[in-house]
């Protein structure tokens, strides 16, 4: 609305009040150029996203990065990548962006971290697009009832589970991972993904937004595991960004590069499996706990010829790992 031209007379007027405030604002310059604002409320930089030329302005940006070897943008340029003619039409929406996603410097303008961040999930349509795909039967049973097991994606989510409803693996990927892609593909790539998040995660680490998290287990049992051993689970949780992680404990024995490397040799490599199926997930696990020491969970598996024995620390994190051959 703020840019077509109506001939009603309140459109006209807010036309001309906006170019106006658009003047205004270019006096100012002088003053904000000098104490641009260090935090940004999140509601009111997305707000500042809800206009298509303003879109369209973070867009020239990829496109300049694309074609220079600079991120540094001069107005000029941005203008005629937009194709808006009015300088201050232009400059009253640049300014809007100021701050959480776009910020001067020496030369021009470049995307703040934000404003890369923010740009690369519009490319990625994280906000706008909606693919489903599935459900589509996968060659895998329930490890909990081992009912028929399928897989769908809806709303920028992955989600394998059986008939019964057991959720065997959920995963958010973009829309734009999903353009063209199989079901499979799309297994495949979270698995990637899973591995790469839940890596860093036992590291202390989260993937989300790298702030410091401390993992640990819970038992949702007696302390004695069920028998397919899912009652004792990794959890992590960041106060930072609210992302939260939480996989049957053995999952982390699969994180580890030497078992990683096991898997490899026995032809089977990690990231091309259903990872809800492999041993360390579906073996039973003992909690080991005592009146003075912080719990720790102990695994024996059998992967192909190998055994694996291991002991996680109360923070999830391998502390002991041996291997016996038959
Ligand atoms: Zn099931
Ligand atoms: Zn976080």
């Amino acid at each position: 609305m703020d840019d077509t031209t109506d001939d009603s007379d309140a459109e006209m007027d807010a036309n001309t009040n906006r170019e106006t405030d658009a003047d205004e604002f270019t006096a100012e310059n002088a003053d904000t150029d000098a104490a641009a604002p260090a935090r940004v409320d999140p509601a009111d930089a997305f707000a500042a996203l809800g206009n298509s030329i303003r879109v369209d302005i973070l867009r020239a940006f990829l496109e300049h990065q694309q074609a220079a070897a600079t991120p540094v943008v001069q107005f000029s340029t941005l203008r005629r990548a937009v194709g808006l003619r009015d300088s201050g039409q232009f400059r009253y929406h640049l300014e809007q962006l100021r701050g959480a996603f776009v910020e001067k410097c020496d030369g021009g303008y470049r995307l703040t971290y934000a404003g890369s961040a923010v740009l690369t999930a519009i490319v990625a349509g994280t906000y706008t697009d909606t693919d489903t795909l599935g459900p589509t039967p996968l060659d895998s049973a329930c490890t909990f009832c081992e009912a028929a097991v399928s897989a769908t994606y809806r709303d920028g989510v992955l989600t394998v589970s059986c008939g019964n409803e057991h959720p065997l693996f959920v995963w958010a990927l973009p829309p734009n991972a999903a353009a063209g892609a199989s079901i499979e593909h799309l297994i495949e790539l979270a698995t990637t993904l899973a591995f790469q998040s839940y890596e860093l995660v036992v590291d202390g680490t989260c993937s989300e937004c790298y702030s410091s998290i401390a993992p640990g287990f819970e038992s949702t049992g007696d302390g004695t595991d069920d028998a397919a051993g899912r009652s004792i689970r990794f959890t992590a949780a960041c106060d930072a960004c609210s992302a939260a992680w939480s996989v049957p404990v053995g999952f982390v024995l699969l994180t580890h590069p030497e078992i990683e490397r096991l898997y490899h040799r026995q032809g089977r490599p990690l990231r091309t499996q259903y990872w809800w199926e492999l041993e360390p997930v579906t073996s039973a696990v003992e909690l080991e706990s005592s009146e003075t020491d912080p719990p720790r969970v102990r695994l024996s598996v059998d992967i192909g010829d190998t055994t694996v024995r291991a002991t996680l620390d109360e923070t999830g994190s391998v502390a002991e790992l041996e291997f016996a051959t038959d």
